[in-house]
């Protein structure tokens, strides 16, 4: 019976449901998806041995269906001793391990398993001595395994529930029985960059025969996910395109007067990007553009400068801030800045939030109720209205929208930006991020927009200087530390949380798995506050911020150390720290192997914000080869991007098996680290919509394009 490839797993297979939750967390519902859910990595191997070809004293491989295991004491009693016998076609060997007795219930009669090791010999009978072992494809594999000669066996990363043996068992049963695969890249693009076709392509993945095929099919599934991607990317794309903007005509001449005010000039960066967005407004179409910058790089002055061309226009401008601190920090600077130019700016607040009232500036500024702001807002007597998620309410009415900019994007769902969008006339959009990725990410995540990089620092800022601490030296760190907090500078201490025990089991549902999250979190936020306020800086005051918090809570502890009332701030993770506060020169981050490289370079953009000299350490609490020298990229990397595009590179196949933080899956983050592969199916993708924008002539395209696209985050 011929199987359809989008057939549900559970109607063609009986699968015990806690199994099917655990496909499920992995994201396998389909046949298709299970055919897609490649090896994450495989055993290469030599001198496979059927059991009556080993020789006692050789070094041997060996692969067999386990018959039966169990655990023993030795005649001593001292010793575990964990047995299996293990049979191949030929006969049976055994198998045995000292001193490690749980290996025995991890074998389970009629799991496949490779074996690696010595052959020995005791009364007549010969024995795997503490060899090393892996499960490996269960029965579809059988016959390819066991012919002498082949070198690699796939394993498929695990999830808890279920194992690499049922993985590869079932892929290889389901490729037997589907016999129609369709191909969903155009022909011409397979010609093109001579790509293997897909059912080849699934079985060199799936059964590797050589390495060179078996690359050449994940090269093909690389750049089939990239170019899904982009293909999906560029639909929303040409939406925009087609679409009527607000011509907004650049004003040369308030943009040279505002440079004039400012007591700076701006980078040759800033000006780049400046021009860029004044030429988006006075196309037909909507801008879309993001502003990627590091931390510190002046977009917020960017911002401002597009502002004012857009409210010299007569139009409003939406800016919106991830939180209530940065709205009011924006709302500070867009004040001081704009003030000269008459604009009036509102700051639109939480309605429980007493103590940052809503405001409005115009000569001075004042508090104000919220009702009365947004009538001013439907009015058009508000330029500019700044805020948090609350201008994301159905309330909140512009009387002519012209720009809406978003800061630190990422920080918002797809829909919320896009809510604002949703007027009679679209705006247009300027999305701000400081999250470095690299270049081809972003091509490809953000293909739907315009790409600008701020990839130059404002001039004078001193480098923080960052130091990898292992644990010999930390005593004479925290005294260095205690010398700066004298001399009246404060410290962020950014600490990883603590795993828990039950941690591989899954969590019954999302909203547990942020709860179990935020407990850990805060957990290892107590903790490091009680180890510093009781053992190593009593004499100062601490703070301690982490997710459980509610959100005034927050406020009130950040607001305390921003006004130097506490002069260390403990804090998780997540509870990203995104405000200025200039006094402080140290950061302090626990656990610094724990962290990705972007998000430590994140940590550090904190400080070094003021006139001091700064510093980041990143404790480490084990000091391997790897994470030492992936560490040592953060001393060295002058900016962010760079770290990123390291941090991408060493990324091994395999080796974070799964999917990335956005959702591109292992095989797919292989072809970001090939610019020129990205370029290629941006470039496919850019043609094919051009030819046909809804993929209407692309049905199986457009079908795929959405199964892949499901798992992105595009944020
Ligand atoms: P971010 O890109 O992280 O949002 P900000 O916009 O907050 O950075 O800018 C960081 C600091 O740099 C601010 O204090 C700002 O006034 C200052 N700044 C911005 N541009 C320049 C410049 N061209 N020269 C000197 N200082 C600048
Ligand atoms: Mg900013």
């Amino acid at each position: 019976m011929a199987i359809d490839i989008h057939e549900r797993l559970e109607n063609i297979l009986r699968i015990y449901p806690p199994r099917l939750a655990a496909l499920k967390r992995l994201g396998i519902e389909t046949v298709r998806e299970l055919l897609y859910y490649f090896p994450s990595r495989y055993i290469e191997f030599s001198g496979l041995k059927k059991s009556d070809e080993l020789i006692s004293g050789e070094h041997a491989s060996f692969v067999g269906v386990v018959v039966s295991a169990g655990s023993e004491r030795s005649w001593n009693k001292r010793i575990g001793i964990a047995t299996a016998r293990i049979s191949d076609e030929a006969g049976m060997v055994k198998a045995v391990w000292f001193n490690q007795p749980y290996i025995a219930s991890k074998f389970k009669p009629g799991m496949r398993v490779l074996l690696t090791g010595k052959v020995l010999e005791r009364k007549g009978e010969l024995y795997f001595g503490n060899p090393k072992w892996e499960a490996i494809g269960g029965e579809g594999l059988s016959e390819d395994v066991q012919t002498p000669g082949r070198h690699m066996i796939p394993v498929y990363s695990e999830t808890y529930g279920i194992s690499s043996d049922w993985l590869g068992g079932h892929i290889g049963n389901m490729l037997k029985k589907v016999d129609e695969i369709p191909e969903i890249l155009p022909k011409d693009i397979i010609e093109k960059y001579h790509l293997p076709p897909v059912k080849r392509a699934l079985i060199a993945m799936h059964f590797p025969k050589k390495l060179p095929e078996t690359e050449a099919a994940r090269k093909r599934f690389s750049f089939e996910e990239i170019f899904l991607i982009q293909l999906d990317r560029h639909i929303q794309r040409k939406k925009i395109e087609e679409q009527k903007g607000i011509g907004i005509k650049p004003d040369e001449e308030i943009v040279k007067k505002f440079k004039e005010s400012l007591p700076y000039l701006l980078t040759g960066a800033q000006e780049r990007v400046v021009g860029q967005i004044l030429e988006d407004f006075s196309k037909p179409h909507p801008m879309a553009r993001l502003l990627e910058g590091d931390v510190g790089s002046g977009k917020t002055i960017v911002a401002a400068v597009a502002s004012l061309n857009v409210v010299s226009q007569k139009f409003q401008v939406a800016f919106m801030a991830p939180t209530e601190i940065l709205a009011r920090q924006h709302f500070e600077e867009f004040t001081k800045r704009l003030q000269p130019f008459r604009t009036t700016i509102g700051l639109l607040t939480s309605s429980e939030s007493r103590k940052f009232p809503s405001k409005v500036a115009f000569k001075s500024s004042a508090e104000i109720s919220n009702n009365q702001l947004l009538k001013l807002v439907l009015g058009g007597e508000i330029d500019i209205l700044i805020g948090t998620h609350s201008l994301i309410q159905d309330r909140v009415k512009f009387k002519n929208l012209g720009l809406v900019v978003v800061d630190e994007q990422h920080r918002f769902g797809v829909d919320q930006r896009s809510r604002l969008l949703k007027t009679k006339n679209i705006p247009h959009l300027l999305s701000m991020s400081a999250t470095p990725i690299p270049r081809t990410l972003a091509l490809t995540l953000y293909g739907d927009l315009d790409l600008s990089v701020l990839d130059e620092m404002p001039p004078g800022r001193k480098r923080i200087i960052t130091r990898v601490v292992s644990s010999r030296d930390r005593g004479q760190t925290y005294e260095f530390i205690r010398s700066e907090i004298r001399k009246g500078r404060q410290a962020f201490v950014i600490c990883p949380r603590i795993e828990r025990k039950d941690e591989s089991k899954p969590a019954a549902t999302p909203a547990a798995m942020i709860q179990r999250l935020r407990m850990s979190e805060m957990k290892a936020v107590k903790e490091e506050f009680k180890k510093l306020k009781e053992t190593i800086f009593p004499e100062y005051q601490i703070g301690m911020l982490h997710g459980r918090l509610k959100p005034k809570e927050k406020e009130d502890i950040m607001r305390a150390f921003k006004d130097n009332k506490t002069n260390i701030l403990v804090s998780t993770s997540v509870v990203e720290v995104g405000v200025d506060v200039s006094n402080a020169s140290i950061m302090m981050i626990e656990g610094g192997e724990r962290f990705g490289l972007s998000q430590l370079h994140q940590f550090r953009g904190r400080v070094g914000r003021g006139e001091y000299q700064s510093y980041c350490f990143v404790f480490t609490s084990n000091d391997s080869g790897k994470s030492s020298e992936r560490l040592k990229a953060l001393q060295e990397a002058k900016t962010g991007f760079e770290l990123a595009e390291y941090d991408l590179q060493i990324r091994g196949a395999g080796q974070l098996s799964g999917t990335s933080q956005w959702g591109v899956s292992d095989v797919g983050m292989d072809a970001l680290k090939n610019i020129k592969l990205v370029e290629f199916a941006r470039e496919e993708a850019r043609s094919i919509i051009e030819k046909d924008p809804k993929l209407e002539n692309h049905l199986m395209l457009s079908q795929r394009i959405r199964e892949v696209v499901k798992n992105i985050h595009f944020e």
